[in-house]
């Protein structure tokens, strides 16, 4: 009886201490884990017509309106391009029409800031 009660004790301290173990190791992902990028846009409002309208975070009626679908694009390929090179070009674009994108909002959202919240 004693035996099986120690074996349960020994079995109950494993577990517990296998689930300490557990989070001090995600508490250490956690924190090597990079925060998310600081960014002012908000999540935009999607319009019919491809808009994305992005709205002044602090509510105050301001918005900026986006149509990514208008962005024009140009693919620059080497002659005898190959399938992988086109994904790639696509790939590239997307990336920096995305990055242009954000970059436009974020220069709208400041310069609304500084006119019309100088103080946030
Ligand atoms: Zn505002």
């Amino acid at each position: 009886m004693d035996d099986d009660f120690a074996e349960i004790e020994a079995a109950t301290k494993r577990s517990l201490r296998l689930g300490f173990d557990d989070m001090l190791r995600a508490r250490r992902e956690a924190e090597q884990t990079p925060p998310p990028p600081l960014s002012l846009i908000p999540q935009p409002d999607l319009l019919p017509g491809g808009i994305a309208r992005f709205r002044c975070p602090l509510g105050c009626g301001w918005w900026h309106d986006e149509n990514p679908g208008l962005e024009s694009s140009r693919l620059i390929l080497p002659v005898g391009f190959t399938r992988q090179d086109l994904s790639d070009a696509l790939s590239l674009n997307a990336e920096a029409s995305g990055l242009a994108l954000r970059d436009r909002v974020e220069r709208a959202i400041v310069q609304h800031y500084r006119e019309r919240h100088p103080s946030a």
